[in-house]
C-alpha cells in the first residue's frame, strides 16, 4: 500500500514540506497538501501535477484552528486512499522563555504537538487495520539539546521524539512505519517567520540534502532518521545509555543518597 497510497503533507506550501510533496510526486504519489496559504498551495499542486502526471488536492487549514483540525482529522480516518501521512507543519519562536508571551508559546504547542498527535491519531488506527501504511513526524535536533535556549520549541520537538519512537513500537508490528526525521538548521523560511537571521547561523543544511536524506531513512524504515549526525554510533550509544539508566530504576526503593535527613 505505502508505494502506491495517497500521501497527505501538512505544511506543504513552503520548505521542508514543498520539497516532501516534489520528492514524493516525483515518485507517483497523488498528494493532499494542506497549509493556511491557499494560493501557494494551488501554484504547487498546479506544478506538480504537471510536471508528474499525478493528482493532487489541496486542503486550506490552520492547524491551530480546532474546526479546521476536525475536518482533517475525518479525512484522514475514512479516505483509504491515504497511507502515508507527513506530519511537518510546525513553526519556531524567537525570544527567551519570560521574552515569549504565554500566548504565543500556547499557539506553538499547539501547532508543533497537539496538531501532530490529533492527526497521528485519526489515521493510526485505519493503518493498523490495514496492516500497512507510514507516519512521518518532523522533530529537530533541538529537541534533544535544552542548552540552545529555544525552549518551548525544543519541548515540543522533544515531544515529537518520544511520541515517534513510543508509535513506532506499537505499530512497527502491525505494519505501520513510524519514521522521526531530526532536521538541525535548515534553509526554509522558518527563521525568518520567527524573527532569526539565518546569517547568524554557523551552518546551514540546503532543503533538498536534507529531504532526500530523511527519504534514505523512509526507505530503510529507519525509527529515528538525523541526517546533520555523521556518526550514527553516537544516537546508538545515546539510546543504550537511556536503557542502561532505566534498568537503575527500583519502583520501590528510595535511591541511597536521599535516605540521609542532611
Ligand atoms: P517553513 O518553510 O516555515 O514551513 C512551515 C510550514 O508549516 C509552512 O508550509 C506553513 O504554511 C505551515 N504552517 C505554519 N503554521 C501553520 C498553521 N498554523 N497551520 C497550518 N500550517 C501551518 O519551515 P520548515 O523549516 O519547512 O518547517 C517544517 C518543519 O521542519 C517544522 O515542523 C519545523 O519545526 C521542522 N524543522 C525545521 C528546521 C529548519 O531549520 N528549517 C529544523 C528542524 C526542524 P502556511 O504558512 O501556508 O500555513
Amino acid at each position: 500500500m505505502i508505494a502506491h497510497s495517497t500521501v497527505l503533507i501538512t505544511g506543504a506550501s513552503s520548505g521542508i514540506g514543498a520539497t516532501y510533496a516534489e520528492r514524493f510526486a516525483r515518485r507517483g504519489h497523488d498528494l493532499i497538501l494542506v497549509a493556511r496559504d491557499k494560493a501557494r498551495l494551488d501554484t504547487l499542486a498546479l506544478r506538480l501535477q504537471q510536471e508528474h502526471g499525478i493528482s493532487a488536492e489541496v486542503i486550506q487549514a490552520d492547524l491551530t484552528q480546532f474546526g479546521d483540525l476536525e475536518r482533517l482529522e475525518k479525512r484522514l480516518r475514512e479516505d483509504t486512499r491515504i497511507g502515508i501521512l507527513i506530519n511537518n507543519a510546525g513553526a519556531a519562536q524567537s525570544g527567551s522563555f519570560i521574552e515569549q508571551s504565554t500566548d504565543s508559546v500556547t499557539r506553538l504547542v499547539t501547532l508543533n504537538t497537539t496538531a501532530l498527535v490529533r492527526l497521528a491519531s485519526a489515521i493510526a488506527p485505519r493503518l493498523a487495520n490495514a496492516g500497512t501504511g507510514a507516519i512521518v513526524n518532523i522533530g529537530s535536533v533541538v529537541g534533544l539539546a535544552p542548552e540552545l535556549g529555544m525552549t518551548v520549541y525544543g519541548a515540543t520537538k522533544a515531544f515529537v521524539l518520544f511520541l515517534s519512537q513510543g508509535l513506532s513500537l506499537e505499530l512497527m508490528p502491525k505494519g505501520v512505519y513510524v519514521q522521526a526525521v531530526l532536521p538541525a538548521a535548515t534553509r526554509t523560511e522558518i527563521w525568518e517567520r520567527a524573527g532569526i537571521d539565518i546569517t547568524t547561523l554557523p551552518e546551514v543544511m540546503e532543503v533538498d540534502d536534507l529531504v532526500d536524506a530523511a527519504l534514505v531513512g523512509f526507505d530503510r524504515r529507519e525509527p529515528v532518521t538525523i541526517p546533520p549526525l555523521q556518526e550514527a554510533a553516537r544516537w546508538e550509544t545515546l539510546q543504550a545509555s537511556r536503557q542502561a539508566l532505566l534498568g537503575g530504576l527500583r519502583q520501590a526503593q528510595v535511591a541511597e543518597r536521599y535516605r540521609s535527613i542532611s
